[in-house]
């Protein structure tokens, strides 16, 4: 008899994603994701390829930056306007910055509200 299943990979029971910047691996929802639509950088679900990173963490995307790491997770020449503009998102921009396109998207790895309902009393 011959078997008849092949050997399943071993498969985390999550999806698992590195980030481009520390190599930090963590799951998805702790991470942001980039991608590159119509020659801009989009952060969060979009097509194509994805680049991660650590979720508010402004040197994570310093290091990918320095280190190129965009562009070869997304396999794209990334023009540098477009890095600029992801970092002033993602490393928290002051506000009134206004040229951050990468936010229009709303930053989707946003937690919406998390509930302090802490009642304080003397
Ligand atoms: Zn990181």
């Amino acid at each position: 008899m011959a078997k008849p299943t092949p050997a399943p990979t071993t498969a985390p029971a999550s999806p698992r994603r590195t980030c481009i910047g520390c190599r930090r691996v963590a799951g998805s929802g702790e991470m942001i994701r980039i991608s590159l639509s119509d020659g801009r950088l989009a952060v969060g679900p979009g097509p194509g390829r994805g680049a991660w990173l650590c979720r508010d963490a402004p040197d994570c995307v310093e290091r990918a930056l320095r280190r190129g790491a965009l562009g070869r997770a997304l396999r794209v020449e990334v023009a540098p306007e477009a890095l600029e503009a992801l970092r002033t998102c993602v490393g928290g921009a002051p506000s009134g910055g206004g040229g951050a396109e990468v936010c229009e998207d709303g930053g989707s790895g946003r937690i919406a509200g998390s509930p302090r309902n802490k009642e304080e009393g003397p």
